[in-house]
């Protein structure tokens, strides 16, 4: 009998001792404690990280559903660029990510622009964000805005007082006076770069580039029309060579095209169709189950090898 009870305060003892190792372990990542256990959403945890993995960079998983490892900052301000909102801290991407910001922004120097506001990139290790955007979860995403900044350099109030401009006409039929050649030369930069898979863009831009595009205008397949996205465009990297667990998007831009440029009647529907008020079906429509949101992601619902990334030192 007492024997009995010591074997039972012995395993207590010992369930209680590698809880509280685990705890330790799992707290000593940033301060945030990842408990298997609770489940918390992801995008808390990712949320919480403030370091990059010093790992390898390895985008993992997909665009909208992943995390990122071996991440690298891009700095605040930059020759030809500055962050618009650096206390988000998602200035992190995959190092040809940050290559490739550095390259536009300096072809927009050349083109005469002072250079480029860059929005958000992703977290220092990837993951879903608490708000802001569903994608940007692997560091090959990144926004640029498509207001020109009078000088760089800004102070945070300074940045804090800038108000974007929009290039699309308030009936979201056209582009308005804010969209310049400038604007084309740039996104054709953008375009034509090797590492870029796609560019998205609100629809009238598009359909102004394919008006207005003369010679090779293969770069123009790359830009796609988009809801939103009149502020800013969105520029999506190829998963890159080492990246061996990143799944690339399909359909590819080839497919989804129905042209070489990718001016073609499709784009009609974002600014006819698209634009009518919403009419409730005469049928209800079939009831497809809830997408799952990224906001209500766990661990469990990226890939497996993203509870390395956010382990790892
Ligand atoms: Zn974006």
């Amino acid at each position: 009998m007492i024997r009995a009870l010591f074997k039972v305060r012995r395993t207590q003892f010992w369930s209680l001792a590698s809880a509280l190792v685990f705890a330790i372990i799992l707290t000593g990542n940033n301060g945030f404690a990842h408990d298997p256990k609770k489940n918390p959403v992801a995008t808390k945890i990712f949320s919480n990280l403030s370091q990059p993995t010093q790992t390898r960079a390895s985008a993992i998983g997909s665009y909208a559903k992943g995390c990122l490892a071996g991440a690298e900052q891009l700095p605040f301000n930059g020759p030809n660029w500055q962050v618009l909102h650096p206390q988000r801290k998602r200035n992190w991407g995959h190092p040809e990510t940050v290559a490739l910001v550095k390259r536009v922004s300096k072809a927009a120097a050349d083109i005469g622009w002072t250079g480029l506001f860059i929005g958000d990139i992703s977290q220092s290790r990837g993951g879903p964000m608490p708000y802001g955007h569903r994608s940007h979860q692997i560091g090959l995403d990144v926004d640029i805005w498509l207001t020109q900044p009078r000088k760089l350099g800004l102070t945070n109030e300074e940045l804090k007082a800038i108000k974007p401009i929009s290039v699309r006409a308030k009936n979201g039929k056209k582009t308005n006076a804010n969209w310049t050649t400038e604007h084309m030369d740039i996104l054709k930069v953008v375009a034509s770069d090797e590492a870029v898979d796609r560019v998205f863009i609100t629809a009238p831009a598009k359909i102004a580039m394919c008006q207005n595009a003369e010679g090779d205008r293969s770069w123009l397949q790359k830009i796609r029309p988009l809801g939103g996205h009149h502020q800013h465009f969105h520029v999506r990297l190829h998963c890159p060579k080492h990246s061996t667990d990143c799944i690339p998007q399909t359909p590819s831009i080839t497919k989804i095209s129905q042209s070489a440029d990718g001016c073609d009647h499709t784009l009609e529907w974002w600014v006819t169709t698209a634009l009518a008020p919403y009419k409730k079906p005469a049928k209800p429509a079939k009831k497809r189950p809830a997408k799952r949101s990224t906001l209500d992601f766990t661990m469990k619902d990226l890939p497996k090898q993203c509870l390395s990334v956010i382990h790892a030192d």
